[in-house]
């Protein structure tokens, strides 16, 4: 079979489409033939280097496609089932999986990053890290959410615990989490604030449904807030920036009001002013990737059409390079879907 692989870390020629030997599949294993497969910034970190990753590796995180083969011991896959990949390793058998907080698995990993990922044309998986694809959603569009959708229902709804009468406030609405996050506000009813870099990244979260689109560039963000909340500040902060937004985070959010963060893309250093938290009672939550019912509860909301990916661009996986340069040096407005 062929896949992607680096066996150096650096620029986008290190990605190489590769002849390499098909996995062996495990008694309790399933081979899925990959038919969509998408990009994450995880992969390009991955590619520029990441401590602790073994060398040659099979990149990606996200994938769909069709049970080619079953192992002995599985019983929840028959062969030409169509799947989605959960891209979170977990074992299933420790305390936390077991009360199913798989996302603080001892030994939680990532596709692509910890183990050999879905930039392939086969992957040999635990039948635990597979979902039966809904009939209505396409490969491509199944490929797309996993990582990027799972962690923004697990930011919203497990962790923060979105309420229909929450002003949501959501920090980047173009990017993988930001564009899921809006949805997924919206889907609950709730009033969405959005920001974006540009003119274009503002018109995308109003068209995702934001009440307010902001440019967390040029706007006066905290008087606008003001201005939309009646000077009570947002309920919710979905924040995946860290240094650059954190301070006005803490301007806009309101008391009892919770601010949610799953990354740190500008920095990880902020300061705190503990006299706002206690007194105005307010809430920092972290959240990483998500459970097993975080990933259900995107499924189940795309499939309801609550929910839409948006697909900007489908390249075929052996021009991996092109899809990476293509992200690193545009503004694209959703996933980067690859095909074998
Ligand atoms: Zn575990």
């Amino acid at each position: 079979m062929k896949a992607v692989r680096i066996h150096e870390h650096g620029s986008e020629e290190v990605l190489v489409w590769e002849e390499v030997s098909l996995p062996e599949v495990k008694d309790d294993q399933v081979l899925v033939e990959i038919k969509a497969a998408a990009i994450n910034h995880l992969d390009i970190w991955v590619r520029k280097g990441i401590p602790g990753i073994s060398l040659p590796m099979i990149i990606g995180s996200d994938g769909a496609g069709v049970v080619a083969e079953v192992g002995k011991g599985v019983d929840k896959f028959n062969i030409g089932d169509e799947v989605i990949i959960n891209p979170l390793l977990f074992c299933g058998t420790c305390s936390s999986c077991l009360d199913s907080q798989e996302n603080q698995c001892s030994s939680m990993g990532i596709l692509g990053e910890t183990t050999n990922g879905t930039n392939c044309e086969f992957i040999a998986l635990n039948q635990r890290s597979l979902n039966k694809k809904p009939t209505n959603i396409s490969f491509e569009s199944a490929a797309s959410f996993p990582l990027a959708g799972q962690t923004s229902y697990q930011m919203l709804i497990n962790r923060a615990m979105l309420k229909k009468s929450d002003i949501v406030f959501i920090w980047g609405a173009s990017s993988g989490v930001g564009s899921f996050g809006l949805q997924i506000a919206k889907s609950y009813d709730c009033k969405v604030i959005a920001t974006g870099g540009s003119k274009e990244k503002c018109e995308y979260a109003s068209k995702l449904g934001a009440d307010l689109s902001l440019n967390h560039y040029k706007d006066d963000i905290v008087s606008k807030v003001k201005d939309f909340t009646k000077g009570k500040g947002v309920n919710l902060i979905f924040e995946h920036s860290g240094f650059e937004t954190w301070s006005t985070s803490m301007k806009i959010l309101s008391r009892y009001g919770r601010l949610v963060t799953c990354g740190s893309t500008t920095g990880p250093k902020v300061s705190i002013d503990l006299r706002y938290i206690f007194f105005k009672q307010q809430s920092i939550l972290g959240s990483t990737m998500g459970t097993l019912s975080a990933l259900d509860g995107i499924m189940n909301l795309i499939s309801d059409g609550a929910v839409t990916p948006v697909i900007d661009k489908v390249f075929p996986m052996e021009n991996i390079a092109d899809a990476h340069k293509y992200i690193e040096n545009s503004n694209q407005f959703g996933k980067v879907v690859l095909v074998p």
